[in-house]
Formats: structure tokens, C-alpha cells, sequence
């Protein structure tokens, strides 16, 4: 597929020709089911859009039934960057039902697979953004990352993905997870594109009060991949991961030392705390968020014999397992007999890991960390919840300390499934990553 680079070249005409081929290919593909539907809203370059990212007039459903029938009555902010940089939003790609899952498999829409094993999934909740993209259906997609959500589908797909600092991309019209965790980012075919399209969505909007107020430098123009940068790694962090991860982490390091970054040995804390402090700041968050859908005033409506029967019958037809599972969640933390014990304490927790980041973002550039413990696991693979929220244990920390993060292929293992890691930076420091991402993949040359 032509690189986003490429494509930001092309005519008018060129374009066209190109949307047809990627319709084509979207139908005779339809099996992977990385699309929901295939709109065309503009001549611009075709971008694949997560389900749970306004455009106007398209209908948005965050991948749940009860959001059917909703129309977009606006853009969000991110599309009308897209727009305004000659983009255009094509398609609406699958997701977990309101972006909670690691595998895209609770959307409404059926299950995406992954296009390197179809028996695979494709990781969540960004599958449908990542599958898109791994088969040469898409030039690029956004995606949202909550706990990983772009980054841990970027690697079970073998493509690129990157989250950017709390702040740094505008959540207007962003259907809301968990708000103090979520931010849009690129995923790609490679990492030049990923900066490419980062500089797109990013930069200061009114219109989102936890948008970061400060003036924006772009990262794509100033891209250099000779730049020699201190990264740590995590010996003793990793030691839960899979043989597949740690293998591939062994390798990184030595392709990093080759390429002339000076690597030291860290240490963090227990990522055990990880799981328990973000499952109860994004359940408390979802639940408060969720508490919208009531079938009055978005899509759906399941009538009742009064108002209390119609939100119970609305919300009890509308949302799907996962989501019930995280609204009761959600609920318990916050009830006034165990806040303090319960969501209190994550916020404590949540402070002591970005202190730990920034104590080591003193004395280092970037940190090489695994996105999953495992490669993408097997289609119905996590009947347990619980499985699949201790398998977000590598990708959520970022969140909670709201960093910049991106996810890149580093090896293949002998049954062709890719494996990626992430490299981490400093807030608002997106240009080490990307830097480095790109020093690594000119490296790898995979
Ligand atoms: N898997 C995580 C969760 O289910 C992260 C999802 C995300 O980043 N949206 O909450």
C-alpha cells in the first residue's frame, strides 16, 4: 500500500482511482471485518476512523448497539484537522463496544480478525483501525488509546501506533472512555507516517478544557533518526512477559546498541499496581460517562411502561456484557462506603507512577518497554475478564501518567506473527519518540 507520504502527493484524480481500489479491496477482504461501513466525505487523502470518533453526519456508534441511529451533528476536532490538512475521513473501523477491550471482540458489529492469523485477534480496543491498515486496506486510521488501546493492536498487527501525551490531541467529539486516560493518535504503515499524521490531529483546541495550552512545534520536518539517545530497560519488569516478548526485547536492545544508543538497566515498580489502579480509574471514569446513554437523548430506544422502565430496558438491551461488567465496576468504587478504599487510593497509586516515570525521565531519553506479554493471542482466548484485563499490564502505566508512547514491529516470529514493543518518552517530548522509533526501524529494516 502507498505510504501517507506518498499519497499527500497525489492528484485529485490519482485519489479517486485510489478510493475505488481501497473499496475493492475492503469488499473482497470483508471476512476481516476491520469496517464497519465506507463513507467518502471529501477528495482528500483516504484516513480509516474508529468508530468512536465524530464525523459529521456519519452515524458514530462507539461499536455498541446502544448508540444505533445516532447521527454525528458535528466534526470532531481531530477531522476537521484531517480536513483542513486536505484528509479525508473514509470509513468507520471496528472497535470494542465503547472502546473497552483488548481484542475486538465485544463490538456489536461481530468480532474483526487479524489479518497476519484469522484464528488471531487483532488486538482492541483500536482492531479494526490496526487490522485496516495491516491489510492494506487503509493508508492510515486513527485510533484512541485509553489503556493501549492504539498501541497493543499496532503490535498484534505488525503495523505502527502512537499515543501521544495527555493533552496533546483535542478529545473534542471523542466519544469519552475514561477522560483523564483517553487521547487520540496515528496508526500507520511506518513511523515517518505516524509523525506525519501526528502533526495533523495535535495542537491547542478550545473546545477541550484538558487540551494542553502551549504554542505546538511539528516533529515531521524535524525527524532525525542519527540522534544518539539513553534508553532504559526493564529486566525485572518484563520477567512475566512471554518467551516471544523477551526474545524480541533481547534483540531490540542489541539492534538499539548498534545503532549507537547507550542503554542502561532500570527497574519499576510491580505493573501488578498498574492493573488494579487503572481498572478503577477507568471503570469509576466509564461509569460517570456512560451515564448519558439513556436512551432519551442518543440513538436508541427501548420503550417502558415509564421513564425508570424505558433507561432500564434501554441500557439493559443497549450495552453488552463488558460494558455492564465496567458500569458495575465503576459504581462499586465510587459508592460512598468505598471510595477512599478504593478509588482514593488509585489516585495514589496513579501519583506514585508518574513520579516514577519522571525520576527516570531524568536520566534517560526513552524507555524500551513490551506493549502485551504475549503476541496476539487466539480468537475467544480471554472467556475469563479478568485474563484479558492482566494482559494490559505493559500499556497501561502510560495512560495513568499521561506520556507519549509508540509501538513498532521488531521481529517475526516462525509462524509470521509480529511482534512490537514500545518506546516511551517524556511529556511532551514526542520528538524523542518518534526519533528514536525511526532510528530503530531504519535499524531493523524488517
Ligand atoms: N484494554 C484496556 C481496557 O479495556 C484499554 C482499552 C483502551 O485503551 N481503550 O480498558
Amino acid at each position: 500500500m502507498i505510504t501517507l507520504k506518498e499519497a499527500l502527493k497525489l492528484s485529485s484524480a490519482e485519489l479517486e482511482t485510489l478510493k475505488d481500489e481501497l473499496r475493492e479491496k475492503i469488499e473482497a477482504q470483508s471476512d476481516i471485518n476491520a469496517y464497519i461501513d465506507v463513507h467518502n466525505v471529501g477528495d482528500g487523502v483516504p484516513i480509516a476512523i474508529k468508530d468512536n470518533i465524530q464525523v459529521k453526519d456519519w452515524s458514530v456508534t462507539s461499536g455498541s448497539k446502544i448508540l444505533q441511529g445516532y447521527i454525528a451533528p458535528y466534526s470532531a476536532t481531530v477531522i476537521q484537522k484531517l480536513q483542513n490538512a486536505g484528509l479525508t475521513p473514509f470509513g468507520r473501523t471496528n472497535m470494542d463496544e465503547f472502546a473497552m477491550g483488548s481484542t475486538t471482540e465485544s463490538s456489536c458489529y461481530g468480532k474483526t480478525l487479524n489479518p497476519h492469523n484469522k484464528e488471531c485477534v487483532p488486538g482492541g480496543s483500536s482492531g479494526g483501525s490496526a487490522a485496516a491498515v495491516a491489510a492494506g486496506l487503509a493508508i492510515a486510521a486513527l485510533g484512541s488509546d485509553t489503556g493501549g488501546s492504539i498501541r497493543q493492536p499496532a503490535a498484534f498487527c505488525g503495523i505502527v501506533g502512537m499515543k501521544p501525551t495527555y493533552g496533546r490531541v483535542s478529545r473534542y467529539g471523542l466519544g469519552a472512555y475514561a477522560s483523564s486516560l483517553d487521547q487520540i493518535g496515528p496508526m500507520t504503515q511506518n513511523v515517518e507516517d505516524a509523525a506525519i499524521l501526528y502533526d495533523i490531529i495535535s495542537g491547542h483546541d478550545p473546545k477541550d478544557s484538558t487540551s494542553a495550552d502551549m504554542a505546538y512545534e511539528s516533529v515531521a520536518d524535524k525527524l532525525d533518526s542519527s540522534r544518539k539517545m539513553t534508553i532504559a530497560v526493564l529486566p525485572k519488569y518484563i520477567e512475566n512477559a512471554s518467551d516471544d516478548i523477551k526474545n524480541a526485547y533481547a534483540k531490540t536492545i542489541e539492534t538499539l546498541k548498534k545503532a549507537g544508543h547507550t542503554i542502561i538497566e532500570k527497574d519499576m515498580m510491580d505493573p501488578k499496581y498498574d492493573i488494579s489502579a487503572y481498572y478503577i480509574t477507568a471503570t469509576a471514569e466509564a461509569t460517570t460517562n456512560l451515564a448519558r446513554y439513556d436512551g432519551i437523548r442518543y440513538g436508541k430506544r427501548v420503550e417502558g411502561e415509564n421513564l425508570q422502565e424505558t433507561y432500564f430496558n434501554t441500557r439493559s438491551e443497549g450495552f453488552g456484557d463488558e460494558v455492564k461488567r465496567r458500569i458495575m465496576l465503576g459504581n462499586f468504587v465510587l459508592s460512598s462506603g468505598y471510595y477512599d478504599a478504593y478509588y482514593v487510593k488509585a489516585q495514589k497509586v496513579r501519583h506514585l507512577i508518574k513520579e516514577e516515570y519522571e525520576a527516570l525521565f531524568k536520566e534517560v531519553d526513552l524507555i524500551l518497554s513490551p506493549i502485551a506479554p504475549t503476541v496476539a493471542p487466539k480468537c475467544g482466548e480471554f472467556a475469563d475478564p479478568m485474563a484479558m484485563y492482566l494482559s494490559d499490564i505493559y500499556s497501561i502505566s502510560v495512560n495513568l501518567a499521561g506520556l507519549p508512547a509508540i509501538s513498532l514491529p521488531v521481529d517475526k516470529r516462525a509462524d509470521g506473527m509480529p511482534v512490537g514493543l514500545q518506546l516511551i518518552g517524556a511529556a511532551f517530548d514526542e520528538q524523542s519518540v518518534f526519533d528514536g522509533a525511526l532510528s530503530l526501524e531504519k535499524e531493523l529494516q524488517l
